[in-house]
């Protein structure tokens, strides 16, 4: 939360005090496999869990912050009004995004950071769909609005993979709050990102937009977040870098969907990521709290 600081001063923020610190922050695991271990139906959005199990929303929040996590990010990544639509959340966005970081925030107390995540809309930008900029612009913003309401202390676009929406998303919550912004974007294909675009790319279209971080989650297996993370640090020219990959690449064996990953390998693709620069590291799909126990071990030691 922010606290007031000197006269004229702006007030100091939870992230880019950490940031700014010198130290590693290490962020959490993933939302969606986690609730699948919690035994959350197929087909059942993660963002239901907010209102209808909200004591296992906030039961995985502390598990990541006794594995030892610094930031938690809310179960918000679908919850923009766009993607909300076609669903049983329809129309309840606001309420939602705040409960959520409401949730997150009284899970895990002060002096953890709560990050309010924010996925794509799910809507191909205009020309290749009907995703205009008026509807991201506004979308996001109502998004933007009520996690700030909820009280969380940044926003992180997560699994981006197109310019112009990330672009827009940006655009539209720099109308509401002020709070430090990470754009991460997903590498799943190689180097790029479905839409075709490179880490370089990214870096050079947000870091001069005032962003706190940028960087990169979920994409394919470590060895090709490796080759990511080589090409971010090169680009990066003094922005801080957030990494968050998944644990492997998902493989179906009979209904479930395993990963395979262990927490000593994640761990150690993280730890080499931080002795180069990385600032903030976690894990995306697949990423337990086993997982991210052993990633703060490693990047603390
Ligand atoms: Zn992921």
């Amino acid at each position: 939360m922010a606290v007031p600081r000197e006269q004229g001063l702006p007030p100091l923020n939870a992230f880019l005090e950490r940031l700014e610190g010198g130290g590693v922050v290490v962020a959490d695991g993933a939302t969606g496999t986690n609730y699948q271990r919690l035994g959350i139906e197929p087909g059942v959005a993660p963002e239901e869990w907010v209102f209808d199990e909200p004591a296992k929303v906030q039961e995985v929040h502390r598990a990541f912050v006794e594995a030892g996590a610094d930031l938690v990010l809310t179960c918000t990544f679908g919850a923009s009004s766009l993607r909300l639509a076609d669903g049983p959340l329809a129309g309840r966005g606001d309420e939602l995004n705040r409960r959520a970081a409401e949730l997150a925030r009284e899970a895990v107390g002060e002096p953890t950071i709560v990050a309010g995540s924010i996925g794509p809309t799910g809507h191909l930008a205009d020309p290749l769909g009907p995703l205009s900029r008026e509807l991201a612009l506004a979308a996001f913003a109502d998004q933007a609005r009520a996690l700030a309401a909820g009280g969380v202390d940044l926003l992180v676009l997560e699994t981006f993979f197109s310019l112009d929406e990330g672009l827009w998303a940006l655009e539209g919550i720099r109308t509401e709050t002020d709070l430090p912004l990470v754009v991460s974007y997903s590498f799943d294909q190689g180097l790029r990102t479905m839409m075709g675009l490179t880490p370089t790319q990214v870096v050079e279209a947000f870091a001069p937009l005032g962003v706190a971080a940028v960087g990169a989650n979920c994409g394919k297996s470590l060895e090709d977040t490796d080759a990511v993370v080589e090409e971010l640090l090169a680009a990066a020219d003094g922005i801080p870098l957030w990494v968050k990959p998944n644990a492997g690449v998902p493989r179906v064996v009979r209904d479930d969907v395993v990963y395979d990953v262990t927490p000593e390998q994640q761990a150690r693709h993280l730890a080499s990521y931080v002795e180069r620069g990385v600032k903030v590291v976690g894990g995306c799909c697949g990423t337990t709290p086993e997982h991210l126990a052993a990633i703060a071990a490693a990047v603390r030691s």
